[in-house]
């Protein structure tokens, strides 16, 4: 029996849980983005103007934001390359070559290491620590920009069990207005004031 290098829980097979591979999947899609934004936040000046100005970074008074510096100019993209060269020693293949500008390498290694994210999950017993530091990173850029727009309220963790008794796990949010919720990893469909209690009864004891 594994667990999952993130939340811990009990795996069949493999070194990460589905819904941590899912969440793993949509911050790799949204780095490229999330880098992308940054580039708005490099002076302060500029971020005088924005709304969504956290207390801590008001007061920088530096022509520019060191933070938003090591995260455009090293952060991300080295991050990232990083876990892309280890997977790929760890699978006997080279060195991959780095080319292009920062904001290439950085939607170059993000989408290499979403594409190969089943072996990842499968295969890569440094799983855990590559979406821990991932989503590190995210939460890194994510005090700088703001948040990305809404996905919604989290709620819970999908508890709907496949055939071969796993759970599937994968966060499921709420919209205002919303009655009815759709897995997006297994489709289960949470409708009635029943499905609501089943959600909430078989939550992980201490969900991340
Ligand atoms: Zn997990
Ligand atoms: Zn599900």
């Amino acid at each position: 029996m594994n667990q999952c290098g993130l939340c811990e829980r009990d795996l069949e097979a493999g070194y990460l849980c589905p819904g941590d591979t899912l969440a793993l999947g949509e911050r790799l899609e949204r780095m490229p983005k999330l880098y992308g934004a940054l580039a708005g936040f490099l002076s302060p000046a500029v971020r005088a103007t924005t709304e969504f100005v956290s207390r801590s970074h008001a007061t920088a008074s530096l022509p520019v934001d060191e933070a938003v510096l090591d995260l455009r100019y090293g952060g991300i993209a080295l991050v990232l390359e990083g876990w892309r060269s280890d997977v790929q020693r760890v699978r006997g293949w080279g060195e991959p070559a780095i080319t292009g500008d920062v904001e290439e390498r950085v939607r170059r290694a993000a989408r290499w290491l979403g594409m190969e994210l089943p072996w990842i999950a499968a295969a890569y017993p440094a799983a855990g620590d590559l979406a821990c530091e991932v989503r590190e990173l995210e939460g890194a850029a994510l005090s700088i920009v703001g948040a990305l727009p809404d996905r919604g309220r989290r709620i819970g963790q999908c508890v709907a069990v496949d055939s071969s008794g796993v759970i599937c796990g994968a966060v499921i949010r709420h919209q205002p207005g919303q009655t009815r919720l759709v897995c997006d990893w297994c489709h289960c469909v949470y409708a009635t004031e029943q499905d609501w209690l089943l959600l909430l009864h078989h939550q992980p004891a201490e969900s991340a």
